[in-house]
């Protein structure tokens, strides 16, 4: 009963080899797809960290500085009052005078530390507004870190979800092309990933489209075609080196009939 699943790597026709590579190529690209849909969400959770603690850093900063306002101000309501107790205490001594002289020095005195007084309450005002638009600046920060936070919460759940997804079908994908390249003969298979390796879209093996190779698109004589659609010979590309399969094999639908109906 097993014997035919048994079967020596090297007793399969060159038909089953080739769909064989094929199928394992359709899986190997698989991998790669779900290798590529995670390589994306890791990035954009990154960034959302980042932002979020750039928000974060910011927000502390703005607060710090407040703080510094907040303390300026009670230093000028502290002036405020050492002047006003100035002013008292010239007051009460130009009650005690001896002389104009005296007295206006006094009022000159007097003159200066009101100013001193206002001087302090227009530093205040602008102390107090500045805090005014640093809290509202904190505001706008705190929503859009809010934002961000759930933007990033949504993202990481979701990079969770794939990578818990993908991992089962990665490595179910993974036993399967394990147990197909069991069944290929270790020489084209070494080829094969070769051929894959060095390709750029990850092909090794393909098929004819349009007369011509599916992976460099160069033009393929009709006799290479024919030996392709035999099914007899393992034929490669002679300008890109890939294995060619005929359409049919691949489990497509040849074009060239199409194409030739439509003109
Ligand atoms: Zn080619």
């Amino acid at each position: 009963m097993a014997k035919e699943v048994k079967k020596d790597p090297s007793e399969l026709s060159v038909e089953e080899k080739l769909k064989a590579l094929y199928q394992l190529q359709t899986m190997l690209s698989e991998i790669d797809k779900i290798k590529t849909l995670r390589g994306e969400l890791p990035l954009e959770v990154q960034d959302l960290e980042d932002e979020v603690t750039g928000l974060s850093t910011r927000i502390e900063k703005i607060k710090g500085e407040i703080e510094e306002l907040k303390s300026n101000v009670a230093t000028k309501r502290i002036e405020i009052e050492t002047a006003k107790a100035s002013i008292d205490k010239y007051k009460a001594q130009q009650d005690n005078v001896r002389n104009n002289r005296e007295y206006d020095v006094l009022t000159k005195e007097i003159e200066f530390q009101t100013l001193e007084v206002e001087l302090c309450e227009k530093r205040i005002r602008e102390y107090t507004s500045s805090i005014e638009s640093k809290q509202e600046e904190i505001e706008k920060n705190t929503h859009t870190l809010e934002e961000r936070k759930k933007d990033l919460e949504m993202k990481k759940n979701e990079l969770d979800e794939i990578i818990s997804e993908t991992k089962q079908e990665e490595e179910k994908l993974r036993d399967k092309a394990k147990a197909l390249e069991a069944t290929i003969e270790p020489r084209l298979l070494q080829a094969f990933k070769r051929i894959r390796k060095n390709s750029r879209n990850g092909l090794g093996i393909t098929y004819v489209q349009r007369d011509a190779c599916g992976g460099c698109f160069n033009k393929i004589p009709p006799q290479k075609q024919l030996d392709i659609r035999m099914r007899k010979k393992i034929i490669v590309c002679e300008y890109c080196g890939r294995i060619m399969i005929d359409p049919e094999l691949a489990g497509v639908m040849p074009e060239r009939h199409l194409e030739t109906k439509v003109k």
